[in-house]
């Protein structure tokens, strides 16, 4: 039986965004009603709701969002549990090294804080963060996609003195970072899931908002389909 599990939040008017990023709205520019047909106009940042960051999110002649191949935004995932870590603390290598031996090029490496169930609080930007030594050794391992459930694999700050070393070692690679994901537990225990984090193909921009979900066994069941 094929499964899919959807590991994206909702975008909507008065949804929680990053410090200081563009707010969401969808207002209709013609109606139903008025014009016999529904369009709506969409405001909203490049890294709203569940979404991917390009390198150009931090390199000026990094690749930008539509550059990167489209097979990079899918793979096996390889989800570590660190539900038991608490507000702001560090994600080191000791946490992530159980997992080493999945993690080759090509699989997706989701961080599983279970920091989700605090999406639209202030609690949400109290989030674990990844340390950059850490960071250093899951690029070592070939792997170049890192998803978190979480606003940003670094530390959030407010005051502006955060530091982005986990965002520059990733990207600095040449590889993405999801953030924002959701229902992460749903996919963990599984090691048959693979991921879909494709964004919006838009020009010379740094991130895209994506609908990001889990699937397993729905290439097996198509091809069962088509040959019988
Ligand atoms: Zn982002």
């Amino acid at each position: 039986m094929s499964e899919i599990i959807d590991l994206s939040h909702t975008l909507e008017p008065g949804m929680q965004v990053y410090p200081g990023d563009p707010t969401f709205s969808c207002s209709p520019a013609a109606s139903i009603a008025k014009d016999g047909y529904a369009v709506c106009s969409l405001s909203l940042g490049s890294h709203t709701g569940t979404h991917v960051d390009a390198p150009a999110h931090f390199f000026a002649n990094g690749q930008t969002i539509s550059e990167i191949p489209l097979s990079t935004f899918m793979g096996r995932a390889v989800v570590v549990d660190l539900t038991r870590k608490s507000a702001r603390q560090v994600i080191s290598w000791d946490d992530l090294a159980l997992y080493a031996p999945r993690m080759v090029p090509g699989a997706i490496l989701l961080l599983h804080t279970g920091w989700s169930r605090y999406w639209g609080t202030d609690e949400y930007l109290e989030h674990p963060f990844l340390e950059r030594a850490a960071t250093e050794n899951i690029i070592a391992t070939g792997i170049r996609v890192v998803g978190v459930d979480t606003l940003s694999p670094d530390e959030t700050r407010v005051d502006g003195k955060g530091s982005f070393g986990a965002h520059e070692v990733i990207l600095g690679a040449g590889g993405i970072i999801a953030e924002n994901l959701t229902n992460l537990h749903a996919i963990a225990a599984d090691p048959e899931y693979f991921v879909h984090l494709v964004p919006l193909k838009i020009d010379a921009c740094d991130a895209s908002p994506v609908r990001a979900y889990g699937l397993k066994n729905i290439y097996k069941e198509h091809t069962s389909t088509i040959m019988s």
